[in-house]
C-alpha cells in the first residue's frame, strides 16, 4: 500500500469512527431516559413510574383510570393503535386527565414490525399519527414491544434517529406471564422486583384479559405511598 492509499484509508477510518461515536455515544447516552432528568428537582426521592402496556381495552383500561383518578396519581399508557382506533373515548380521557399516552405499537405484530428498521417506523408512525388526531400531539415516547433487551443496534438507532426516547422497565407485575394470576400475586411481583429502588418503572398491561390488574394497581398505589414513593410519567 503506498503514502496515498494509506492516508485514504486512514481518512476513511477516522470519519467511520466518528460516526460510530456520534452514534452509539451520544445519541445513545441521550436516547433512553435518565431519571435525573425526569425528575430532576426530586433527585433524592423516591419515584414510582407506573405503566401500562398493551390497551386500551372496553373491560380494564377504564376500571384502572378510575382507581387512578381516586388515588390522585398520573401514569403512562404505551398504547396499541389497532386497539385505539374504536376506543378514542378512552384514549382522550386518558390525555384530559393528565396520564401521558405513548407509543407502544400499531400492530403489535413483531414479525412484521422487527422485520426491519423501515417496517419498524412504519409502524411507530401509524400509532403516532392515530396519537395526534385523537389528543392533538404526537408522542416522543416509546416502548418496544417486548422490551429493548436483546433487539438488533440497528432497530434501536432507527427508534432514538427518528426522535423518539423509548423507555423499558426494571419491575413488574408480572400480568403478561400464561394465564390470569390473581391480584396477591401480581402485588407481590411488584413489591418483590421494586424491593430496594428509588426510581421504579413497573410494567402491568391493561388489555381485555389482565382482569387482576386493576386491583393490584389500587393495592400497588397504596404500597407505593406508604413506602414514600412519588408517582412520575414519562
Ligand atoms: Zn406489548
Amino acid at each position: 500500500m503506498n503514502r496515498k492509499y494509506f492516508a485514504a484509508a486512514a481518512t476513511i477510518l477516522a470519519v467511520a469512527f466518528a460516526v460510530l461515536w456520534i452514534a452509539f455515544g451520544l445519541n445513545g447516552a441521550q436516547s433512553t431516559f435518565s431519571f435525573a432528568e425526569t425528575n430532576e428537582t426530586q433527585a433524592c426521592e423516591k419515584t414510582v413510574y407506573l405503566t401500562f402496556d398493551d390497551g386500551p381495552s372496553d373491560r380494564i383500561t377504564p376500571k384502572i383510570l378510575d382507581i387512578l383518578d381516586d388515588e390522585g396519581v398520573k401514569a403512562t399508557f404505551f398504547i396499541i393503535g389497532q386497539q385505539a382506533e374504536r376506543r378514542d373515548y378512552i384514549i382522550k380521557r386518558e390525555a384530559e386527565s393528565g396520564h401521558t399516552v405513548a407509543v407502544h405499537s400499531y400492530t403489535h405484530n413483531y414479525s412484521d414490525i422487527y422485520s426491519s428498521p423501515k417496517k419498524l417506523i412504519a409502524d411507530i408512525d401509524k400509532c403516532n399519527a392515530l396519537i395526534e388526531k385523537i389528543t392533538g400531539r404526537r408522542s416522543q415516547v416509546y416502548r418496544f414491544p417486548g422490551g429493548s433487551y436483546g433487539l438488533k443496534s440497528e432497530l434501536i438507532s432507527a427508534v432514538t434517529d427518528h426522535g423518539m426516547r423509548y423507555v423499558d422497565w426494571n419491575a413488574s407485575t408480572r400480568d403478561a406471564e400464561w394465564g390470569v394470576s390473581g391480584a396477591d400475586t401480581l402485588y407481590n411481583n411488584a413489591v418483590s422486583t421494586s424491593a430496594n429502588r428509588d426510581n421504579v418503572v413497573l410494567l402491568s398491561h391493561d388489555s381485555t384479559n389482565k382482569t387482576s390488574t386493576p386491583e393490584a394497581t389500587r393495592r400497588l398505589i397504596k404500597y407505593y405511598k406508604e413506602n414514600g414513593y412519588s408517582f412520575g410519567t414519562f
